[in-house]
């Protein structure tokens, strides 16, 4: 009898090791965007968590618009591939007029969602291969004044926190007083929650994470301090450092700055729940809106075949109304082009008459003045013959 060897154990409890090397194979995805005003650190903040330089160019302060400016990596650690995308806003609160950076940021991200959407809603999508530029995390960068949320920070996070996970960091924070930046912190705090902005805030219902989150959201907004260049040895280890004339702040030393808390909640802890909560809460409300604009209803009565009808019905009058539209420009148009050229007809018309006035006025003037010449040589003639037979009768009588 043939008898068959088994390979290894067999068993449902190897699914999360499937899981996992199905998701090592794939590769990671994580799309950061720094928003925050130019020259308050983002680009050193992003060399700091990845511990590498990127090709990152300055902006100037003189730009007429924001813009953002997006770069991809292929970075790897041990065999985990991450396509990191970073994007960071160019111009951001260099404007006068300052309204419309707000508008600007949260185009981009929509845009992000669109483009994943239109890929989901064709017939043949490939998800796999599609590189999701959706924004998993927004860092919102808040100048250290000391003061509170500016009224830019406070309307730009009002606009952006229904459609991305926001972090506040308080940038540059070695620029503030311990004691000022627990005030400065409690302020934010406070605007945050008067302007009713929602933040994210690490997940606290997992065993394994929910301490560490709940003391990293007690620390929220975190202060920071970036590094990209210098770098000591302290205690014999290279430590990424910022030196002044009085000192030296090192970056990932815990009562200088929040630094580790965020690389710890961003990269280590929290990256998936970023990504996930990305999928199911921003992208899903997104998707939402624009499916119900697009006529879909999420009902029990609903039928592909009535939505389908109804939107070519929305279509057609669409059509319609733009046919009208155009029917009505047309005709005005015509009418402005008929009365332009009655107008014209009317000035030639008078420029003619005015023309032939003056003219039949000189000619006038001519033969008064032909018919007083005639006249002339007339008399002249007269008077000539005169003294012609004057001087004949003259001569006769010698
Ligand atoms: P970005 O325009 O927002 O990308 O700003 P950069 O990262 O180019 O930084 C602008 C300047 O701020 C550089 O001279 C940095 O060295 C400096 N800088 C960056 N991070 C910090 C920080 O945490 N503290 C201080 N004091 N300066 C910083």
């Amino acid at each position: 009898m043939r008898t068959l060897k088994l390979n290894g154990h067999v068993g449902f409890d190897t699914l999360p090791d499937q899981l996992v090397n199905r998701a090592i194979g794939q590769g990671f995805v994580f799309n950061i965007l720094c928003v925050g005003e130019t020259g308050i650190g983002k680009s050193t903040l992003m060399e700091t968590l990845f511990n590498r330089h990127f090709d990152f160019t300055k902006s100037p302060h003189d730009l007429s618009e924001v813009n953002l400016v997006s770069k991809t990596y292929d970075l790897a650690e041990a065999n985990v591939r991450l396509k990191l995308s970073i994007t960071e806003t160019a111009g951001f609160g260099d404007q006068i007029n300052k309204e419309a950076s707000a508008k600007v940021v949260l185009e981009y991200i929509e845009e992000q969602f669109e483009k994943y959407l239109q890929e989901e809603l064709k017939m043949y999508r490939t998800m796999d291969k599609f590189h999701d530029t959706r924004i998993h995390v927004c860092l919102y960068f808040i100048p250290p004044t000391g003061h509170g949320l500016k009224a830019l920070d406070a309307v730009t996070m009002k606009k952006l926190d229904s459609r991305v996970n926001i972090i506040p960091v308080i940038a540059k924070s070695d620029t503030i007083t311990k004691t000022e930046l627990q005030v400065f912190k409690a302020r934010l705090l406070q605007d945050i929650k008067a302007n009713d902005i929602k933040i994210y805030q690490f997940p606290e219902n997992d065993d394994n994470s929910a301490q560490a989150n709940k003391a990293c959201n007690a620390l929220l907004p975190f202060a920071i301090v970036g590094s990209s260049d210098e770098e000591i040895r302290v205690n014999g280890k290279p430590t990424r450092v910022r030196q002044y004339p009085w000192g030296t702040v090192q970056v990932e030393n815990e009562s200088h700055s929040d630094f580790c808390k965020l690389r710890e909640m961003l990269l280590r802890v929290n990256m998936e729940d970023l990504r996930e909560r990305t999928h199911t809460m921003n992208y899903e409300n997104y998707r939402k809106m624009r499916l119900t604009q697009m006529g879909f209803r999420d009902d029990e009565n609903f039928s592909l075949k009535e939505t389908y009808e109804r939107r070519r019905e929305l279509q057609k009058k669409e059509l319609q109304q733009i046919e009208e539209d155009m029917r009505l420009m047309f005709i005005t148009r015509v009418k402005e082009k008929e009365q332009a050229l009655k107008q014209a007809e009317k000035e030639l018309q008078d420029k003619y008459e005015k023309l032939k006035n003056k003219h039949m006025a000189s000619k006038r003037s001519l033969e008064e003045r032909r018919r007083i010449l005639e006249s002339d040589i007339e008399v002249f003639r007269k008077r000539q013959l005169t003294a012609e037979q004057g001087k004949a009768v003259k001569g006769k009588k010698k």
